[in-house]
């Protein structure tokens, strides 16, 4: 191998001795690879095959002995040296860096003539040995013992961490919960009585009175769409299937006709092609709540002109529904993660549309709590259709 193809990868986190080596390693031709810490030291040796490794054993977190201990431990750096870099000239010191894994120690502050003289004699084959193995021994023991200790101090601050965790997110549910109850009772006084507006029960409406009750309406539901979608999904782990047989097509029929009056407003053609699905046993209200969903999705991603289609397909083992859009669709690479709580694409499209990323969470949680799958295939552009398959457990 010709110098100018070798590769010194060194761990350090401090830029002055960084700047350093890279000058004076990179006029001999060396390519310098610098990784600020041991994991990206650890990264960086797994992706290239160095010509040898300097580490700084002073380094934050994983430490240097640590760090060395681990590529000591990658098959493919059995015969790459890796050369200790330390300002440690303590009693001991090099020894402690030969038992972790080191073939060599360099003291700092580094000398620029030095350094390429001791660098390329590792690679020619240089090895340090600590002289008495009574000694590695004690010093191997020694170094177990504080990997051990290390070990158990990070377990302990991990398991406390966790429990901070746990009960910070036990604290947001419960304020989520509390919020949206907050919220929701004002919103079902001001929902009702905009209904009385709209019937005309609390006096006639000039036109542009009742065009901006149309439009409070319309605010005022998807406000409690989103409530509700935040009340369902804090509710969501501690609630049981209230399982019971239901009449698929005949449960979602009140959906349905405020989705078709919604497409209506909205500009959008909307089918159903639904026969009389026979009885299944699922949970009416989650199951109401899924298709809501998949529609309310359907409807706001789609824009005037398109259209949307909602197929139910029985079958005797199992009820399939399909609910097809001609909107933006979604691109590949978050279609996965549309499913994932508070998921949202960020297009600008995407942006002035309200909603919270919970819908399709809600969705794939009810899905699979009735033993189902749900996909979902898009093209951008073109559409999306998501395919809910539930199986028909039994039919009373
Ligand atoms: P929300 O609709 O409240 O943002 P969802 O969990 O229902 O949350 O959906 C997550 C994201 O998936 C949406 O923000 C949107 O970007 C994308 N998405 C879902 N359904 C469709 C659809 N039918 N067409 C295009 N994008 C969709």
């Amino acid at each position: 191998m010709s110098e100018a193809q070798q590769k010194i990868l060194y761990v350090e986190d401090n830029p002055d001795n960084q700047r350093l080596v890279q000058r004076i390693m990179g006029a001999r031709g060396y390519l310098v690879l610098i990784a600020e810490d041991g994991p990206e030291g650890v990264a960086l040796a797994r992706e290239t095959l160095p010509t040898i490794v300097l580490v700084d054993l002073g380094i934050p977190g994983l430490d240097g002995y640590e760090t060395t201990t681990r590529l000591r431990s990658m098959p493919h750096l059995r015969d790459v040296p890796i050369v200790a870099l330390t300002a440690d000239s303590s009693p001991g010191a090099r020894e402690r860096a030969l038992v972790a894994g080191c073939d060599g120690y360099i003291v700092k502050p580094i000398d620029a003539r030095q350094l390429p003289q001791l660098v390329a004699e590792f690679i020619d084959g240089r090895r340090d040995k600590v002289a008495a193995p009574a000694v590695e021994v004690d010093l191997l023991r020694a170094y177990s013992q504080r990997l051990v200790e290390r070990l158990e101090l990070r377990v302990r601050e991990l398991s406390a961490a966790n429990a901070e965790l746990q009960e910070l997110d036990r604290l947001k549910g419960q304020f989520l919960s509390s919020l949206s109850h907050e919220l929701r009772t004002p919103l079902t006084a001001l929902m009702g009585y905009l209904e009385l507006f709209d019937r005309g029960m609390l006096g006639e409406l000039s036109e542009p009175q009742r065009d901006a009750v149309v439009v409070m309406r319309r605010s005022s539901e998807t406000l409690a769409q989103q409530l509700n979608n935040l009340l369902y999904f804090q509710e969501l782990r501690g609630r049981a299937l209230n399982l019971r047989a239901l009449r698929p097509t005949e449960a979602l029929r009140p959906l349905m006709a405020a989705m078709q009056e919604r497409a209506r407003a909205q500009g959008l053609a909307f089918d159903i092609q639904a026969g009389d699905a026979l009885p299944m046993l699922a949970d009416g209200e989650a199951f109401e709540q899924l298709a809501r969903s998949l529609l309310d999705n359907a409807l706001k991603f789609t824009a005037r002109g398109g259209r949307v289609r909602l197929t139910v397909h029985d079958e005797p083992s199992r009820l399939i529904l399909r609910i097809e859009d001609t909107g933006q669709g979604i691109e590949k690479e978050h279609l996965q993660k549309i499913f994932l709580p508070f998921y949202r694409v960020e297009t600008p499209q995407a942006f002035i549309q309200p909603g919270s990323g919970l819908g399709l969470a809600i969705a794939r949680h009810i899905v699979e709590a009735h033993g189902g799958q749900i996909t979902v295939r898009s093209t951008p552009g073109r559409g999306s259709t998501f395919t809910v398959v539930l199986p028909r457990t039994s039919a009373p």
